[in-house]
């Protein structure tokens, strides 16, 4: 048997709405509903946006407040993401949530482009969202939508600004930023392994239809896995996802192809250096 796979299902991002795919999780409640689901079917991470009455992306502490309460009571062990992406705000806003001190957040660390526009991540923003997780002990996840952010990261921790040993996303496949390309792959890897490590765990999110092609590569490999519909509505070209929890049961299935146990929430927390919940 291989090492466990921990899988996280980004339930909602900021992009998809409920055109592209009714099944996406917009209100809170559905938000809930849909991260149990996927918790039951083997994901131990959630990733999650928070949205407005409108549907529009918010970084509203209130909301974030309201999914973790209903996560902690629903979902009892799983470890809450929040994301600080630029999707949902500008400047520090995009930390407010930070004082809620959820297990981990996303932690962008330079800038790139994004489809139609520039994914800004000034030093001083990145700076102070990292001081911002350092204060409410937040674990960061490092999204590396680029060779250089692994090495930045590698910075930050050889600095103290990051606790632990990054724990590194590769995210491949946004139009515009990192094509999914497995000679970089396969750098990401061998930079991580190099930097933090031989044995220090990493991820890899896929957008799109390559949504199961990087959760392929990165269990075959050794890696964690993302899933879940802010990257990706289909389950095939002819089919829309009927849920965030079909999405986990096929990175389940793949994970037994490939040998690896699925980690559940207990085994997550050891893997990253998390406490239990209290
Ligand atoms: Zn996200």
């Amino acid at each position: 048997m291989g090492e466990p796979c921990i899988i996280c299902v980004a339930i909602t991002g900021s992009v998809p709405t409920k055109a592209d795919n009714p099944a996406l999780p917009v209100s809170v409640a559905e938000q809930i509903e849909s991260t149990q689901a996927a918790f039951e079917a083997g994901a131990a991470i959630a990733h999650c946006h928070v949205r407005d009455d409108e549907g529009r992306p918010t970084s509203d502490p209130a909301r974030f407040a309201r999914l973790q309460e209903g996560l902690h009571r629903h979902c009892p062990g799983m470890i809450v993401q929040f994301s600080t992406g630029g999707r949902s705000g500008a400047g520090p806003e995009r930390g407010g949530m930070l004082a809620l001190r959820p297990d981990m957040a996303s932690l962008a660390v330079g800038s790139n482009n994004f489809p139609s526009r520039v994914y800004e991540n000034p030093p001083d923003l990145v700076d102070w969202l990292a001081a911002e997780m350092l204060a409410h002990d937040v674990k960061p996840e490092i999204e590396a939508f680029d060779l250089s952010h692994i090495l930045k990261a590698h910075q930050m921790w050889r600095a103290g600004q990051i606790r632990d040993v990054p724990y590194v996303q590769f995210v491949m496949g946004v139009r515009n930023a990192m094509p999914v390309d497995r000679d970089v792959f396969d750098y990401y890897v061998h930079t991580v392994k190099r930097l933090f490590g031989e044995g220090a765990p990493w991820c890899a999110a896929g957008i799109g239809a390559n949504q199961i092609v990087l959760n392929e590569w990165a269990i075959a490999a050794g890696g964690h896995a993302r899933t879940g519909l802010e990257d990706n509505v289909r389950l095939d070209r002819d089919r829309l996802a009927p849920s965030n929890a079909a999405l986990v049961a096929r990175v389940v299935a793949l994970c037994q192809q490939h040998d690896r146990p699925v980690a559940d929430w207990h085994t997550a927390r050891r893997l990253l250096g998390l406490p239990l919940p209290a």
